[in-house]
């Protein structure tokens, strides 16, 4: 018989296990357990979708048995079972590659985090046992086969008897070694607190035959030994208990179990609605974001279960996009289990779940944010981008839902506030929302714009993500203050008089501006005096909706146009260039178009956007530089 080879990252996971140091090394039952489990889901709904009503829930079973000499445990269920090239396809790669991203280094302090992390699953057996065989025959099928595995080295595939339809796992434990007590495995009182601490809820009996010693009927004191099968687990699944009655351990496990993540989650949602539909929910809000959240692999959804049984793995009716990071179950005796895909969608009974469901979410996060700041500003820089997305998305559709979990920095105390919290401290000669646009709070602080907001005592909100313009110009007002971008060059703070006094200054400028605009070109719309700069000589204000910022992002996107921002450049009146330029006006007016020049780049750098013509510039100053 040939022996074969394990694709290349099973083959790491397999070394992973087998040299593993984990002190979890139980978990592997679990992992089996929960297989046996799925594998009956399998044939179970499949049985119902074909209409085939034959199998009944109570027909199916997982077994566990003990050979303590030979040092032999199996695992068997008489679920769907797998045809010989399943087992080569499931046994010889690992399923979830995709999420496996390892880690290059082989330390083996990192195992500790891989298994935590995604529960392994199979492979697992090998922390615990040096040869494992599948002997298995699939529903429908005549055929039985039998995979068996040493470790590393590879595995072997052959055909073998087999009475019915069906898997049995059966592992040789491995012999004790050092601290490792790898015999506990072949203890019914191991295997049963095993069972009982992480599969407690399997909806299918795990049973295992145990020796007892008995009253001997008739007599007094003599006993005699009998082997009596037990069945393991309470069968009740976690949602259907009362909160009371599950600890905050079995919530986490059964979420590291069912959603393969290794942090705690930084919310547990358990509801039991009864009414116009009733169902049972547990959903989790995760602590981080999973690698492929932000990118096109994520399927959001949740579980979908009608009384207990599994309809659907990932439900994406029920969650709205921007709570696409919730995970969870939801279990409902409305639905009906032969219910296809295409009818859910349009079902009534799911769509009433579904609306409770995100009012309930929205309810809990709001909490959160109440209740436990830290946990909350945790949870946001994970999804604090998904919900600003939430206010962008479908014209602003769901805005009104989203804009009360939102949070963003603020100049402050540097730290995220609430749109609520920033305005209820706004000063009272305050009537607008201010925020500003830059890569970081740091490089916004060092805008020329900020100055005066900082002299007024007005706190900026700093937007340092390409989606949170969109999302405030889609929000426009919040509690019906309006946001007022800072490089605007609507923003004006000054009283009537100032301007009236700044718009006849302008206007006794304009051969002046007019000149220096010629010598720019295209760049801007306008130039002229602002009073809005203390110590800065310029800056550049956008006019219109579209801002510096938005022209970033969207020049920045994969096949952008090339939009342009309507800039103006504005010129501190306050600051001794503006009185140079005045005097250069008369006196040197060819000198004008270099000095315009060299201002407009600065205000582009200033801005972080780009110069066409460094050179350029770079020459003109050095020159004055030479002179000076
Ligand atoms: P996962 O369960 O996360 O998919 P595993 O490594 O535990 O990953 O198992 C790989 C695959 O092998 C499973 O997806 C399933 O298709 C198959 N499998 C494992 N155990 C059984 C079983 N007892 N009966 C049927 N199929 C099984």
């Amino acid at each position: 018989m040939r022996t074969k080879q394990f694709k290349a990252e099973s083959k790491k996971l397999l070394d992973m296990m087998i040299n593993s140091i984990y002190t979890h090394k139980e978990i592997f039952l679990r992992e089996l357990i929960s297989n046996a489990s799925d594998a009956m889901d399998k044939l179970y709904y499949h049985s119902l979708s074909d209409g085939n009503t034959g199998l009944s829930r109570n027909d199916l079973e997982i077994r566990i048995d003990v050979d303590k000499e030979n040092r032999i445990l199996s695992i068997s269920d008489n679920g769907c079972g797998m045809t010989e090239e399943e087992l080569e396809k499931n046994l010889g790669t690992i399923a979830r590659s995709g999420s496996l991203d390892f880690k290059q280094s082989s330390e083996k302090q990192e195992d500790v985090d891989i298994i935590g992390q995604f529960g392994v699953g199979f492979y697992s057996a090998f922390m615990v046992s040096d040869c494992v065989t599948v002997v298995s025959r699939a529903a429908g099928s005549d055929e039985a086969w039998k995979w068996t595995s040493r470790g590393a080295e590879g595995y072997t595939v052959e055909p073998c008897e087999k009475a019915e339809n069906g898997t049995v796992v059966t592992l040789h434990i491995k012999p004790d070694e050092g601290e490792e007590d790898y015999s506990t495995y072949l203890e019914t009182y191991t295997i049963s607190s095993i069972v009982k601490k992480y599969s407690d809820y399997i909806r299918y009996p795990i049973r295992m035959d145990v020796q007892t010693k008995k009253h001997k009927e008739g007599t007094e004191d003599e006993y005699e030994d009998v082997t009596e099968t037990r069945t393991l687990n309470s069968m009740v699944p976690i949602w259907k208990k009362n909160k009371n009655e599950v600890t905050d351990e079995e919530y986490e496990s059964f979420y590291r179990e069912k959603f393969y993540d290794y942090e705690p989650p930084v919310k547990v949602i358990h509801s039991k609605v009864e009414g116009a539909v009733t169902y049972s929910a547990l959903l989790y809000i995760p602590s981080h974001a999973p690698f492929d959240y932000y990118s096109k692999e994520y399927e959001k959804g949740l579980q979908l279960y009608s009384s207990g049984v599994m309809i659907m793995d990932k439900c994406a009716d029920l969650l709205p996009e921007y709570f696409s990071f919730v995970r969870g179950l939801v279990d409902s005796e409305d639905l009906s289990l032969n219910i296809s895909r295409e009818m859910l969608q349009h079902d009534m009974q799911l769509k009433v779940i579904a609306k409770s469901l995100e009012k309930k979410i929205r309810t809990e996060l709001k909490k959160l944010m109440e209740n436990d700041r830290e946990s909350y500003e945790k949870f946001f820089s994970a999804f604090g981008t998904q919900l600003k997305y939430g206010v962008y998305e479908n014209y602003g559709q769901n805005k009104e839902a989203v804009q009360d979990l939102l949070m963003f920095v603020s100049s402050a105390e540097k730290k995220p506030v609430t749109l609520s919290e920033y305005v209820s401290r706004m000063p009272e000669s305050q009537s607008d929302i201010y925020y500003a646009c830059g890569e970081t709070a740091d490089k916004i602080d060092l805008l020329p714009q900020t100055e005066q907001l900082r002299d007024k005592g007005y706190e900026i909100l700093y937007m340092t993500e390409n989606v949170d313009e969109f999302a405030v110009k889609m929000l426009m007002e919040y509690e019906g203050k309006h946001f007022k971008n800072i490089c605007a060059d609507s923003l004006d703070l000054s009283t009537d008089e100032e301007k009236e006094a700044l718009k006849e200054k302008n206007e006794q400028a304009k051969d002046l501006f007019e000149r220096m605009k010629e010598a720019i070109g295209d760049g801007v719309q306008a130039v002229r005096f602002t009073n809005k700069l203390k110590n800065h000589p310029v800056c550049l204000t956008s006019e219109g909706d579209l801002s510096v910022e938005m022209e970033k992002v969207l020049n920045s996107l994969p096949n952008a146009g090339n939009v342009h921002a309507r800039l103006i450049l504005e010129i501190n009146e306050n600051h001794p260039i503006a009185d140079k330029l005045t005097t250069l006006a008369s006196s040197d007016p060819d000198k004008i178009a270099d000095y315009a020049k060299v201002l407009y780049a600065q205000a582009r750098l200033i801005e972080g956007m780009p110069i066409d013509n460094p050179t350029e510039i770079s020459s003109l100053i050095c020159g004055w530089m030479a002179e000076a």
